[in-house]
C-alpha cells in the first residue's frame, strides 16, 4: 500500500524543515524530503512530529488508574500499590484483558504515541493453570493494538520467584508464574501472532527484575532469542537495591553490567536509583533507561539522575508502565520537571545555551525509544515505521508562536490537548483529537470494568 503526504512543516532528523513529501510504502516511510512541492494525490497537512515510541506498558493497569489514591492503613508506597495490582489482576479473563488493553491503547494513540512495548507478565488462568493458548494473554495484547491500530512490540516477561535468591512466588504473582519450557512456548507462539499482525513490530525477552529471576536461569533466557530487545525492571526502589546489595554485596545495575554484560539490545525500566559510577557505566554501555516519569512519580519512586547521564552520552526513551495518565508530551514534561525540582534549576536537559529543552527531550526519546524496541530507525526518515502526529496547528497555543517554539509549546503548555490527527504505518488512527473507534471502545471497556467489579466483591 503506497501512501503519501505533504507538510507545511514536518520535524524531519536534525530540525523543522518546509514544503516536506512523505511517502510510504507497507507502512514504512521510503522518502521524506524537504523543500518540494506537493502532488495532486498527497494528504495535506500542516505541522507534523514524528510519534513517538512508549517502550514500556502495563496495558491491564489503566483500568486501576484512580483506584489506589487513598491513603492505606500503614506506610503507603510502591509496595502497598502493588498488593491492590495483584488483587485487581485476579478476576481478569481474556475478554477483559483484550477490553482494556484496547482502551489503553487508543488512548495512547490519542496521547501521541505510535509504538508500544508491551512488558506483559499475565501468563495463566485466574487459578494459576495453563491456557488451552499458552500465549492466550500475549494474543490478545497484539489483537488490541492490531484493532486500534497502534504499533506493538511484544515483550513477554519472565517471573519465576518472589524475590532475591529464588524465593517462591506468593499467592497474589500465581498468573504471571512459568518454568523456561513453558515461557519459551510463550515467546514462539507470541512471535508468530506479531509476525503475522499488520501492526507488529518486534519480538523481545524480558525477565521481570533479578528480584523475580534467578541468577542461574537468566542466561538461558537471554538464549532463547539471539536478537531483539532484552527489557528488565531495576533499581525502581530503594529496598529493592538494599535487598540486592543484601543477597549479592552488589546494586542491580552493578550486578547487570557485571555479571550479564549490558549492551544496545538491552533496556533497563526505571533504573532510578543509580551511583554516580552506575550511571556512567550504564551511560558507556549503550544500553537504554527507560524512563517512566509519570508513573515513577505517582508511585513515589525516587528520581533518575538524568542530567549526568546524558552528560555521560546515556540514552533513554519514555514509557508510560501503569498507564495512570497517558500523554506523550507529558512524559517528557514530568522527566524535565523532576531534574528542576532536584536541582532547583530550569532547562537542565537542553544540551546548550539557548537550546530547545523541548527538542533535545524529544529528539532523545525518539531515538532511545527506537533502539529500546528494536524498531530501526527513529523520527521521520526512511526505514522508520510511517508514524506522525498532526499538531493542532490552529490551537491558539501554537498559531501564536513560531516554528522555533513549537516542541516548547507542545511540551510545556499543551500536552495531548494539541494533537490533531495520529497516524500509525500510514493509516489515521486518531482524528481532530479522538480515536476512530472511540465510543465502541468506550462501551466494552465499560462492561468489562463492571464484570470485574461485580466479581471482585462476590
Ligand atoms: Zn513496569
Amino acid at each position: 500500500v503506497e501512501r503519501s503526504f505533504f507538510f507545511e512543516h514536518a520535524f524531519l532528523p536534525g530540525g523543522w524543515r518546509r514544503n516536506v513529501r512523505l511517502e510510504s510504502q507497507n507502512g514504512r516511510i521510503v522518502s521524506a524530503r524537504p523543500d518540494v512541492r506537493p502532488e495532486p494525490q498527497d494528504r495535506r497537512e500542516r505541522i507534523a512530529v514524528p510519534g513517538l515510541p512508549n517502550l514500556h506498558s502495563h496495558a491491564f493497569q489503566r483500568a486501576m488508574a484512580g483506584l489506589a489514591e487513598r491513603r492505606g492503613p500503614a506506610d503507603d508506597n510502591f509496595w502497598s500499590w502493588r498488593e491492590a495490582m495483584y488483587r485487581f489482576v485476579r478476576a481478569m479473563g481474556p475478554d477483559e484483558v483484550q477490553a482494556i488493553a484496547a482502551y489503553a491503547y487508543a488512548d495512547m494513540l490519542e496521547a501521541g504515541f505510535t509504538t508500544v512495548g508491551e512488558f506483559h507478565y499475565v501468563h495463566r488462568t485466574p487459578d494459576g493453570g495453563a491456557y488451552a493458548d499458552p500465549a492466550e494473554l500475549a494474543l490478545r495484547h497484539v489483537a488490541a493494538a492490531e484493532e486500534t491500530g497502534l504499533g506493538m512490540v511484544m515483550l513477554p516477561v519472565f517471573y519465576a520467584a518472589s524475590t532475591f535468591g529464588g524465593a517462591p512466588p506468593t499467592s497474589g504473582q500465581k498468573r504471571f508464574i512459568a518454568d523456561l519450557d513453558a515461557f519459551a512456548d510463550i515467546v514462539d507462539r507470541a512471535g508468530v501472532a506479531v509476525r503475522d499482525s499488520r501492526l507488529g513490530r518486534g519480538l523481545g525477552i524480558a525477565p521481570h527484575s533479578l528480584r523475580a529471576v534467578p541468577p542461574q536461569l537468566l542466561t538461558p533466557l537471554i538464549q532463547l532469542k539471539p536478537e531483539g530487545p532484552l527489557h528488565i525492571h531495576a533499581a525502581e526502589q530503594v529496598k529493592e537495591v538494599e535487598d540486592c546489595l543484601a543477597w549479592s554485596g552488589l546494586r542491580p545495575v552493578e550486578w547487570l553490567l557485571e555479571r550479564v554484560g549490558l549492551d544496545p539490545r538491552w533496556c533497563l525500566v526505571h533504573a532510578t536509583h543509580l551511583t554516580e559510577d552506575e550511571t556512567r557505566r550504564l551511560a558507556a554501555s549503550g544500553a537504554a533507561a527507560g524512563l517512566c516519569p509519570i508513573t515513577e512519580g505517582n508511585l513515589g519512586d525516587g528520581t533518575f539522575p538524568a542530567v549526568a547521564y546524558l552528560e555521560a552520552g546515556g540514552r533513554f526513551g519514555v514509557g508510560t508502565d501503569s498507564n495512570i495518565q497517558l500523554d506523550a508530551a507529558g512524559e517528557l514534561r514530568q522527566l524535565e520537571y523532576s531534574q528542576r525540582l532536584t536541582l532547583r534549576a530550569r532547562n537542565v536537559l537542553a544540551p546548550a545555551s539557548g537550546a530547545s529543552t523541548g527538542q533535545r527531550l524529544l529528539e532523545a526519546a525518539l531515538e532511545g525509544g527506537a533502539q529500546a524496541l528494536g524498531l530501526g530507525a527513529a523520527g521521520l526518515r526512511p526505514g522508520a515505521p510511517a508514524d506522525f502526529v498532526v499538531l493542532d496547528a490552529l490551537h491558539t497555543d501554537l498559531a501564536t508562536v513560531g516554528e522555533d517554539n513549537w516542541l516548547d509549546a507542545w511540551i510545556f503548555a499543551l500536552g495531548r490537548r494539541g494533537v490533531d490527527k495520529v497516524v500509525v504505518s500510514g493509516e489515521i488512527v486518531v482524528d481532530g483529537g479522538r480515536h476512530r473507534a472511540r465510543d465502541a471502545i468506550d462501551a466494552r471497556y465499560r462492561a468489562a470494568v463492571a464484570k470485574l467489579s461485580t466479581e471482585s466483591v462476590s
